[in-house]
């Protein structure tokens, strides 16, 4: 027999399978992994099939050194998937696979831990008459005492309960009377997201006419699913009755969410219902912990997976449904090679596997729901909150005005207000301020001068330390101490502007002195568990007020919480990207989703200095639909996807001049292929060498080459050209291929 493998060698003259000798005894199965000789190494790959026959002659042909584990490590629906994967995102297939494996797997790094065992090689009786025989006390006697039960003890264990066992243990299976042997110990993650019964709600009207359409699907073919529900709406506990669902039926089931990090109360349901059925994958599991749970759910005992979309990948047996929740989020797209939308790897691999998916959002991705209008997912609506509780009241505060008032602060008298009464009434309140640090960027006030990073073409953002003022690029990390003196004119005054997230805090912190508050934003979320100490500070009350950036707007239920601001709309609303008035909406609604979760009515303001864009009066309103049929028509009248795609050629090189020159040499190539194919011309809108918004980033001068194309067959032959014309390495420069990247700078 021989068995062709895919080599892990990233690398386009090694795509193809190669094929080996499977030597007399040894068993391989499709998806297996084996070391394989490799030129003068040894490397390891995949099976990807099995034949009678091979191809070349067979004095040629090698044989596999030895099989790494001794099961299929990728079962043979994700090795269909990364087929599929590799052929539409045009890269090696060595590349896809890795995507089905922990990566801690690949070169051998992590092993599963095994732990010393002990039980009885005698019957109990035998047992019995062997500790008699044995005399007064001893430890061979209690030991075989311990062990009569017929109960397996690890070595750890009887450590507890006899001390130093070791040498009576070696003796006694010397004597034959016990078995000392190796079983698996699974690393399980803490105890952090421990969780929470069974509340057993009586399902809402909408919940129910939700699970109603989609249980049937579950039981027969699957289906592709949108669930809009409006915030607080109960969309995690459709996901959870219909993964109960699931399990009831044998099947398994994956729930992804944008960052576990960011939705320990998700996690902590799951945990609390489905107990040890559950998995839960995130980046702050150690290697040996990430490949226990890859194994528990690759051995079926862990059904229930909840992860970010890497999740997505999961082994999980005879699975019956993919949750995408949040599914507009950006996280969803990754944007690294090889480069996948998490959304439409689900999509495909439930129709692969008859699964059921459900992508749900109370604010849809225009390009989901756009979908869903044209029939490719089913749409469920829940246009209401649980509990008949109102959604909450939005009001504008026009900073406009509050600039001629001589109201130069960053909070409105609206909000300074409404903040005074929800703390006076002993309620909660979040306030989303979507830059982090004290000032925006510090200037000069005689030259004008801003500040900018060393390294990026960026202006430096103000953050106030535990013991004096540093500047930060948000890009590249830099740190630098503010300067005494202008660096360009010499001048003594330095002017300051705009505001972070520690300007709102102080600000805050004079209007209510004595109010704790809590902010949350990237500088104070870092180390184990920052988000969760954070959150757990604002859940028990100790905290009143939760400042933060959009990590706060994401699914968490706060009930207490009765008042949300929105410090600066703008900041969000005036992003050079097509999809800022997208990403706008979705943040406003979200945020305010957070407010009158509870018991208690919400109360949402909005300051800005544009109250009459349109996309704050469909935020304010909460209509979702009339900001889609906005959107969609300014989307298709502008040739925006999801009607076309934007794509670019990233060109970034230490050289000014070489990147400039590559730039001009790709621009020219890409024309080239589309002489060469006439048929495609007509696909490909526009192709043009203009430079990026940031033309200097992390020490690197960036360059690009802008595409605007048709959304066809064609226009992916054309990026599969330009995908092998860039896989040659280019002199001094590197270069990239992005086809509707989640940004652009
Ligand atoms: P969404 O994700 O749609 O914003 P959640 O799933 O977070 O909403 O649910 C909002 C709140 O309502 C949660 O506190 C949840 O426990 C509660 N809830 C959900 N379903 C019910 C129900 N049927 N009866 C009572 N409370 C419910
Ligand atoms: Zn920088």
């Amino acid at each position: 027999m021989y068995c062709q493998v895919i080599v892990d060698i990233v690398h386009e003259n090694v795509a193809k399978p190669y094929t080996y000798l499977i030597p007399e005894g040894m068993e391989l199965r499709t998806g297996q992994r084996v070391a394989v000789p490799f030129g003068r190494s040894e490397k390891e790959g995949v099976v990807v099939g099995l034949s009678a026959e091979a191809e070349i002659s067979p004095d040629r042909i090698r044989a596999v050194n030895r099989p790494l584990e001794d099961y299929a490590a990728i079962p043979p629906e994700l090795m269909d998937l990364a087929r599929e994967m590799a052929g539409e995102s045009h890269c090696p297939m060595a590349e896809t696979l890795r995507l089905m494996l922990p990566a801690q797997m690949r070169g051998g790094r992590v092993h599963p831990r095994t732990e010393k065992t002990v039980r009885l090689a005698v019957s109990p009786e035998e047992a019995e008459k062997a500790a008699e025989a044995s005399g007064r006390g001893g430890k061979r006697k209690e030991l075989l005492r311990i062990l009569s039960d017929g109960q397996e003890r690890t070595l750890k264990d009887l450590g507890t309960m006899v001390r130093d066992p070791r040498e009576a243990l070696k003796k006694l299976q010397q004597d034959g009377l016990v078995e000392i042997f190796d079983t698996e110990s699974l690393r399980t993650p803490g105890s952090r997201f421990s969780g929470t019964g069974d509340p057993g709600y009586i399902l809402t009207p909408g919940q129910r006419e939700a699970l109603d359409e989609i249980i049937p699907a579950m039981n027969g073919k699957g289906g592709a699913f949108l669930l809009h529900g409006v915030t607080g709406s109960g969309k995690t506990e459709v996901f959870m009755a219909a993964v109960r669902h699931a399990l009831e039926d044998g099947k398994g089931a994956i729930i992804l969410v944008p960052e576990i990090a960011l939705t320990p109360q998700m996690v902590s349901w799951f945990r609390g219902r489905f107990g040890s059925a559950a998995a839960v994958i995130h980046s702050r599991l150690s290697a040996g912990e990430r490949y226990d749970e890859w194994r528990r759910i690759r051995r079926g005992e862990a059904r229930v997976v909840i992860g970010a979309r890497s999740a997505v990948f999961s082994p999980v047996h005879n699975l019956g449904m993919i949750v995408i929740d949040e599914e507009h989020e950006s996280t969803y797209l990754n944007d690294r090679h090889p480069r996948y939308d998490t959304r439409e790897v689900a999509v495909s691999r439930c129709r692969r596997e008859g699964a059921v998916l459900i992508l749900a959002s109370a604010t849809p991705s225009i390009l989901s729901f756009a979908k869903a209008r044209r029939g490719d997912y089913v749409l469920l609506e829940m246009p209401e909150r649980v509990n008949d509780r109102p959604l909450p009241e939005v009001e504008i505060a026009d900073m406009r005005e509050e600039l001629e008032k001589g109201n130069r602060s960053v909070l409105s008298g609206l909000l300074r207000k409404a903040l005074k009464d929800c703390t006076a009434r002993n309620e909660q309140a979040i306030l989303l301020m979507n830059r982090r640090g004290y000032h925006s960027f510090v200037s000069c006030r005689s030259c004008g001068y801003v500040v900018k990073c060393p390294n990026c073409d960026i202006s430096m953002t103000y953050h106030i330390g535990a013991t004096d003022g540093t500047l930060r690029c948000h890009y590249c990390g830099n740190v630098m101490p503010l300067p005494s003196r202008c660096p360009s004119c010499g001048g003594g005054y330095i002017k300051f502007f705009g505001a972070g997230t520690q300007k709102v805090e102080e600000e805050v912190q004079k209007l209510l002195p004595g109010v704790p508050t809590v902010r949350m934003d990237y500088d104070t979320t870092g180390g184990k568990d920052g988000h969760g100490k954070i959150l757990e500070e604002f859940r028990s009350g100790r905290a009143r007020i939760l400042i933060g950036t959009q990590m706060i707007a994401k699914g968490l239920d706060f009930p207490q919480v009765t008042l949300v601001g929105v410090v600066a709309a703008d900041l969000a609303l005036n992003l050079p990207d097509y999809r800022s008035r997208e990403r706008a909406f979705q943040l406003f609604t979200q945020v305010a989703g957070r407010a009158g979760r509870g018991n208690l009515p919400g109360r949402v303001i909005i300051q800005t200095y544009k109250p009459e864009d349109p996309v704050i009066g469909f935020a304010a309103r909460q209509d979702y639909r009339a900001f889609f049929e906005s959107e969609f028509r300014r989307r298709r009248n502008g040739l925006y996807p999801p009607f076309t795609n934007l794509a670019r050629i990233l060109v970034e090189s230490a050289q000014e001049q070489v990147a400039d020159r590559t730039a001009r040499e790709l621009d020219q190539a890409a024309r080239e292929i589309l002489e060469d194919h006439p048929e495609w011309r007509r696909k490909i809108l526009t192709i043009i060498n203009d430079p990026p918004s940031v033309q200097f980033l992390r020490g690197k001068h960036r360059r690009q080459v802008l595409m605007k194309t048709l959304v066809s067959p064609e226009t992916e032959a054309f990026f599969s050209e330009l995908t092998d014309m860039i896989a040659a390495p280019f002199e001094g420069a590197e270069v990239y291929l992005e086809v509707n990247p989640t940004t652009m700078i």
